[in-house]
């Protein structure tokens, strides 16, 4: 695999990128051989910046839904840029957007929309606060809601006051919830939850409908909102918000990665009973009400509507969670596929700092399949069956390469030395 340009890019961007790069774009916490710079995509396919080419099961982190440069998608994107992109205010579609959302996700009334997942996120909790008039919000812990001050995951920067007032639950524990509420008393605005547990570094775990159910009670009897965090998995579960599939209806849900397939658009939908708090905050961004990123979302939900997308992305998921585990099995190797299969993560038994899986995600990428070894990754329409019987055939020689190779591998030297730190706190 060539490597020049991708290592001239990397010396070059540590002079004017802090650490090279930074966020979940940076390949810091990576194995070594993966790609920082991308030239490239199309469809399911990722080229890097050297020209080698890759099944991406990563989907630019969630954005890529129904294939890279969907010419669907690009012809009304490229038809709207050339009549007016950022303009004095928003075209008509923005009105048209807030109509297809709103008749789409079942408990939502109105929609604002924004940039990035953050901005929703943030939002949401400004609502909240301005809705009830009251201070906690609750947050599950480990739980990822963006890079604000007030739930970055990361503390450099960071004052306490920042965090003042966000409280931690257990994600799934009926028990930890109902004592965190208990805590809040009568001060608690809102508790975000996501549709299900799809944290980094481990495994992932589906919602239990009695604790998403009791966060509904819970929220009905103190006047908080409860805030379902669609960002990463909004469409991706359902063609509704994700908790509709276990009865649960939020006040307030946010929007962001998939549904313009890629182009910058977030949004926060809201029920009826938080338009007030809603229209009482001050919320904008330059470019907010670009035009672009709404007549692409329009035609993405269109898609997703019309199309066979969401069973198409399932079929794949099982083929490829059913061919992993037969391939690890024949390899006797302990290896755990957990959450939706179009939304897999994938995690070595015996594995405490990763060293397997980023052996295998490594003998991965050598073979043309980009995984993640620690963060959930996604399925995409664009992808096939042929795609999936490659992966798996791929993952066969991957695993019984790690399996030989296990007794000598390193371990990731930042990776590890961000455990033994965590272990030392
Ligand atoms: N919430 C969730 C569940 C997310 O997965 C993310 C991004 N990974 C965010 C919020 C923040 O979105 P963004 O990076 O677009 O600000």
């Amino acid at each position: 695999m060539k490597r020049e340009i991708d290592l001239d890019l990397k010396q070059r961007a540590q002079k004017v990128l802090p650490n090279g790069m930074y966020g979940h774009e940076s390949t810091l916490l990576l194995p070594q051989s993966y790609p920082q710079f991308f030239s490239k995509a199309e469809g399911a396919y990722l080229w890097d910046a050297d020209g080698n080419k890759y099944l991406d099961f990563m989907c630019a982190y969630g954005p890529n839904v129904l294939g890279y440069a969907d010419a669907r998608i690009n012809e009304v994107a490229v038809a709207q840029l050339e009549k007016g992109d950022a303009m004095t205010g928003p075209s008509p579609a923005m009105v048209e957007l807030a109509e297809v959302m709103t008749d789409m996700v079942s408990h939502a009334d109105w929609a604002m929309f924004c940039k990035n997942g953050t901005d929703a996120t943030t939002m949401a909790k400004t609502i909240a606060r301005a809705q009830t008039s009251k201070r906690i919000i609750l947050v599950a812990a480990g739980a990822y809601h963006g890079a604000a001050p007030w739930c970055t995951p990361m503390p450099s920067g960071v004052i306490d006051e920042d965090r003042a007032h966000i409280q931690m639950y257990d994600y799934n524990s009926v028990k930890s919830l109902e004592a965190a509420v208990a805590e809040a008393g009568d001060d608690l605005a809102g508790v975000f939850a996501t549709p299900f547990k799809h944290d980094a570094f481990t495994d992932q775990a589906l919602p239990d409908p009695a604790y998403a159910k009791r966060a509904r009670e819970l929220c009905d009897q103190t006047g908080a909102l409860l805030i379902v965090d669609d960002i990463r998995a909004g469409f991706r579960l359902t063609r509704d918000c994700s908790w509709e599939l276990i009865g649960v209806r939020p006040d307030l849900s946010t929007w962001g990665k998939s549904f313009a397939n890629g182009l910058p658009i977030s949004a926060l939908l809201g029920s009826n009973s938080t338009r007030e708090g809603a229209g009482s905050i001050y919320a904008t961004g330059s470019f907010w009400f670009s035009a672009v990123p709404m007549v692409a979302a329009l035609k993405t939900l269109q898609i997703l509507r019309e199309s066979d997308y969401l069973e198409h992305m399932i079929a794949l998921g099982e083929q490829l969670r059913a061919g992993l585990q037969s391939a690890a099995d024949e390899a006797g190797m302990g290896f755990r596929q957990t959450g939706p299969v179009q939304m897999p993560l994938f995690l070595f038994d015996d594995d405490p700092d990763f060293r397997t899986g980023f052996a295998w995600s490594e003998a991965m990428l050598r073979r043309g399949i980009y995984v993640h070894p620690w963060h959930n990754m996604f399925l995409c329409q664009a992808m096939t069956e042929a795609d999936i019987d490659l992966t798996i055939a791929a993952a066969r020689e991957a695993f019984a390469e790690v399996k030989q190779a296990r007794t000598s591998l390193e371990p990731h030297p930042v990776v590890a030395a961000m455990f033994a730190s965590m272990a030392a706190e």
